[in-house]
């Protein structure tokens, strides 16, 4: 069966087409700029060049509709027609306590989508013009929800609750969500599989190292610890948000700045992170090349960047009694060597070693521990996509 993955933010539209049965993206592409002008799709049927159309998309659903016929197309498309589509599966932020796993969508999980969106308002409401646009364009095809939060429902409750008064949690559900669920339940999985080892057997720390960022403690096969919050926003350095600090700032900076609440809220999410410590960029490569030519600043922001990371790592392998295997993922963790060997630099002391040769190698599954070495270190390129598609064809089965 073919599963259309959509992930759909406010004003873009990510989709790949995926063969559940081989399990290859068959299509893949992204519309860009919906209602705000100048909108771009690009396809990229697998194998083949992408095609980039530049067209009007006053909304998601004409986008929807753009999609479904560069799927179709007689010269770019992949497939005939519509009904060749089986199912439809969304990435959905925000799942709260309601949704422990992935759910067919109904107008009852419509109306639990639109409520979790107070803890999501920038992105659950953004999910559900996805989920409407699909069904819109595709009636009587069966969609799920495949929630980023979900794989975290496992966590106990001291891992989840805040020093906060009991009352917030009751009134507003004020507790630790984490996300990046489908990333960090893959990686755990293929982590295992790779080592040739039970997942349920073994103590697991993913880092998912992208321009978001979040680290898990995955133990006998359930989360029991994440970094990210009641929102993405705390725990690692991030691209542009701040991660983890004291709270008493908020308001002595919005006071010396003279910025509102709103303002601040943006500062913590668009301006900090790396891009604000080392006032150069978000990228890692940027951040890379300034750091090689001995731009101190870039430097600083590295082992600041590493050092987080490292000090989440020590925190789980306690809260695991100890660790099996750590593995690396998304853009950075994949990708950066440097980050990567920085953060490698701490392990001496639960007897991990890395071969540095490997440490270097880009984007591939790899084992990048020594022989010898007490945990296992590796590399595991993520695949949301694919687990959003596994998990809405387990639903229709
Ligand atoms: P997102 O959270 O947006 O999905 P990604 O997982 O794509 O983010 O990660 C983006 C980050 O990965 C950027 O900081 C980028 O610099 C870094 N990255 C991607 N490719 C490379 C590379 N070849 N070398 C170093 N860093 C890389």
């Amino acid at each position: 069966m073919n599963i259309l993955v959509i992930n759909c933010g406010s004003s873009s539209l990510k989709y790949q087409l995926i063969d559940s049965d081989s399990e290859k993206v068959l299509a893949k592409g992204l519309a860009e700029r919906i209602g705000i002008g100048g909108s771009v799709l690009t396809h990229t049927p697998a194998g083949k060049d992408k095609v980039v159309t530049e067209t009007d998309m006053p909304d998601h659903s004409v986008a929807v509709k753009l999609v479904i016929e560069a799927l179709t197309d007689k010269e770019h498309g992949v497939i005939g027609s519509l009904s060749e589509i089986g199912a439809v599966g969304h990435r959905v932020v925000h799942g709260g306590e309601k949704f422990d796993k992935a759910v067919l969508v109904d107008d009852s999980v419509i109306r639990d989508i639109e409520e979790l969106s107070a803890l999501a308002p920038l992105h659950n409401p953004a999910n559900l013009i996805g989920i409407r646009s699909c069904a819109e364009n595709m009636p009587g095809v069966p969609q799920a929800a495949v929630f980023d939060t979900a794989f975290h429902q496992t966590m106990p409750k001291k891992a989840y609750m805040y020093g906060l008064p009991y009352e917030y949690y009751e009134k507003y559900k004020v507790r630790r969500y984490g996300f990046h669920g489908t990333s960090h339940d893959y990686v755990s999985r293929r982590t295992a599989e790779i080592l040739g080892k039970d997942r349920k057997d073994m103590r697991i720390i993913v880092c998912h190292l992208g321009n978001g960022a979040s680290i898990s403690a995955v133990k006998n096969g359930e989360c029991i610890d994440t970094s990210m919050g009641m929102t993405p926003l705390e725990g690692l350095i991030m691209g542009t948000r701040s991660g983890d600090m004291d709270p008493a700032i908020f308001d002595y900076i919005c006071e010396k700045e003279g910025l509102t609440p709103a303002e601040m809220n943006n500062v913590l999410n668009k301006k900090s992170g790396v891009l604000g410590l080392s006032g150069l960029s978000s990228d890692f490569r940027d951040l890379g090349e300034a750091a090689a030519q001995g731009n101190e600043k870039a430097v600083m922001t590295l082992d600041t960047y590493s050092y987080h990371v490292a000090k989440y790592i020590g925190a789980y392998t306690f809260a695991m009694g100890g660790v099996d295997a750590i593995s690396f993922t998304a853009g950075i963790g994949e990708n950066n060597y440097d980050v990567r060997r920085r953060v490698c630099d701490y392990l001496g002391v639960i007897g991990a070693s890395v071969d540095d040769e490997k440490l270097h190698i880009r984007g591939e599954e790899i084992i990048v521990s020594t022989p010898e070495s007490k945990v296992a270190v590796l590399i595991v390129p993520t695949n949301e996509e694919l687990t959003i598609a596994r998990q809405t064809l387990e639903l229709l089965k």
